[in-house]
Formats: structure tokens, C-alpha cells, sequence
């Protein structure tokens, strides 16, 4: 950025936030950016004090940035770990972890790693077009599943306003309000087995966590997942319309999060209420088997036998 300099200390600046219509340097973009995620934490009442936190860390920008933002301004006395979830997809899971486990060193906090090949099956023994999704699953049942084994009281995820936003987008032209109704920036535990989560950078877009990374010189895995799509069409839309609405995406993410409070408010809480257990892992599930197991089981089937079964670590 050619001539502009930081509204706080007057170098150069890195960066223009368009919705504060700010400029800050390299040292003074630090401190604004954590200022942000405390009081989104503090407004939102997304995280409370003396909780115990579990951090899911993929080692890209947003949940390294997570990791390291929740660290810096703990004065709300949480207790912290990371969770990575090695997903088996060969030579990126490996980077992943590696990035992981030198993050953790370097900021002084706890990491655990729990490996879905344990579980009988990685992501890549699932099909080429079925990928994406089997890794969702397996993301959200190893995070809840690992959380509340080691009696943490919330999971969080480095989930943006870019992602919400491009979600809520898809959904609503999809017809399908009820993901939306139900969104929130902290969703409380439904049921004994089913842990709190949490999503504190859900105000911050994607460039402001890179460039927060990039500032204080964390770890970073630079590489993207092999099997993700080339493309994001609905990430690009959010995108244009916030270079032609400045603030739009924060505006639309905290309009869903509002709607959504209103909504639970007024009935859609019940839904949650009924929800049994897996006849297969004992975790919670809304049908006899749950999502996981399912997919496990296809996963098992698909590959004829050759596969053998390995019993829940
Ligand atoms: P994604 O589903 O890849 O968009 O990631 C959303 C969030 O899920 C990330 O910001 C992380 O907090 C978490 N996450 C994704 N992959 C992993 C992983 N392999 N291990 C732990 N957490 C993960
Ligand atoms: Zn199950």
C-alpha cells in the first residue's frame, strides 16, 4: 500500500479496514485485530470465563489465527488445548500436523492429535465425489467426541464471516432455511453428550486472519486440501458484493445470527430436544445409527471386505 500510513503510530501501513475506515502497520494491526475478536467474544457471549477450551486447529490461517488470538487475550482465565484431527489424505495430512505441532510449541499450549485411521478408515478410502462431505462428518463427530472425552466445555472453530455468509447464501437460494434459523455464534450443548460449539471469528473475514498470521509470524500450512474444489462460486459472490457493499458480509452474518436468536427464541429449540443415541458408538444421533457409523459402514462396504474392522479407539 503505496502512501498510506497507520492512523495509530503514522508508518506505513499494511492494511485499509474499509468497514472501520482505518489504516494500521504491521505492529499496530495485531493489537486492532485481537481487540475485534475480544469484543465479538464479550458481545456475543461467545466464550464465558474459566471455561475449558478446545481449540480445532487445521493448521490453515483461520484456526491458526484462532489459536493463537484466544491466547493472547485470555484474561478471561480459559484453559486452553488444541485438538488436530489427522484425516489420512497421505503427504497433506502430514504437513498439516507437522505446522500443528510447531504451533503448539511456539505458543506454549497443549495439543491433542487423534487420527481418523484409528477409527477404521481415512478420507481417502471414501469416493472421489463423496470426499467433502465424509470429512465434514468425521470432523464434527471426532471434534464432539474428543471434547467431551476429556471434559472440555466448548469446542471451537476458526469458522469466518466469509464461510457463514457464503453458507447462508447457497442455503437460502436452496431453499433451506433451517441450517440459518438454527445459526449461532455459540451453540449451546443440546443434549449430555453433545458439547458446546463455538465460533469466535465469525465477525472476522479470511484476509483479516491471513494478514494476522502473516503480522505475527505463526505457522502456517500454505497448501490446499487435495481433494477440495478449485473453486468457491459462492465465496466469490460474497466477495463482489462486499468490494461493492463495504461491511455486507459482517452485516449479513450478524443479521443471521440475530434472526436465528429471535427464531430459537420462539420455537425452533424443541426440534434439538429429541435426539437419541447411536446403536452402534452410544453418541448422540437423531436416527438408530448415526451419521459417522454410516458412513463408516458404506466406507467398509464399498471397499468389499478388503478392509478390516477396527474397534473405536
Ligand atoms: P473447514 O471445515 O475445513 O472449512 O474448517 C473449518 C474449521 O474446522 C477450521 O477453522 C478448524 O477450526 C476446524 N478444522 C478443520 N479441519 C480440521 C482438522 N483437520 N483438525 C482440527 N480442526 C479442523
Ligand atoms: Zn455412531
Amino acid at each position: 500500500m503505496r502512501d498510506v500510513r497507520c492512523d495509530k503510530c503514522g508508518k506505513p501501513a499494511v492494511t485499509t479496514f474499509r468497514t472501520y475506515r482505518i489504516s494500521l502497520c504491521e505492529a499496530c494491526y495485531p493489537r486492532f485485530y485481537e481487540a475485534l475478536v475480544r469484543r465479538s467474544i464479550k458481545r456475543h457471549c461467545i466464550l464465558r470465563e474459566n471455561e475449558r477450551v478446545l481449540i480445532a486447529v487445521s493448521g490453515g490461517k483461520d484456526s491458526v489465527a484462532l489459536a493463537h488470538v484466544l491466547k493472547k487475550i485470555n484474561d478471561f482465565n480459559w484453559s486452553l488445548e488444541m485438538l488436530h484431527i489427522n484425516l489420512g489424505t497421505g503427504e497433506y495430512s502430514d504437513r498439516a500436523e507437522k505446522v500443528v505441532k510447531e504451533l503448539s510449541e511456539m505458543i506454549e499450549m497443549p495439543l491433542l492429535t487423534v487420527n481418523l485411521a484409528d477409527f477404521g478408515f481415512t478420507i481417502k478410502d471414501a469416493r472421489m465425489r463423496k470426499r467433502c462431505a465424509a470429512c465434514g462428518t468425521a470432523k464434527r463427530y471426532i471434534m464432539n467426541r474428543t471434547a467431551r472425552m476429556h471434559g472440555f466445555d466448548v469446542v471451537v472453530t476458526g469458522h469466518t464471516s466469509d464461510d457463514i455468509a457464503a453458507f447462508a447464501l447457497k442455503n437460502i437460494v436452496g431453499g433451506n432455511i433451517s441450517w440459518i434459523l438454527k445459526f449461532k455464534p455459540r451453540a449451546e450443548s443440546f443434549a449430555e453428550s453433545v458439547v458446546t460449539k463455538a465460533r469466535p471469528l465469525f465477525e472476522r473475514t479470511e484476509e483479516e486472519n491471513r494478514l494476522y498470521v502473516s503480522a505475527e509470524n505463526l505457522p502456517l500450512l500454505e497448501d490446499r486440501c487435495p481433494f477440495a474444489p478449485h473453486r468457491d462460486d459462492w465465496k466469490d459472490i460474497v466477495r463482489e458484493i462486499e468490494r461493492r457493499k463495504t461491511g455486507f458480509t459482517q452485516n449479513f452474518v450478524r443479521g443471521i445470527a440475530k434472526l436465528a436468536s429471535e427464531a430459537s427464541s420462539e420455537e425452533t429449540i424443541g426440534e434439538r430436544g429429541v435426539c437419541g443415541v447411536c446403536s452402534v458408538c452410544g453418541e448422540v444421533s437423531s436416527s438408530d445409527v448415526c451419521a459417522f457409523c454410516k458412513l463408516r459402514a458404506r466406507i467398509v462396504r464399498d471397499a468389499g471386505g478388503k478392509m478390516w474392522r477396527r474397534m473405536m479407539p
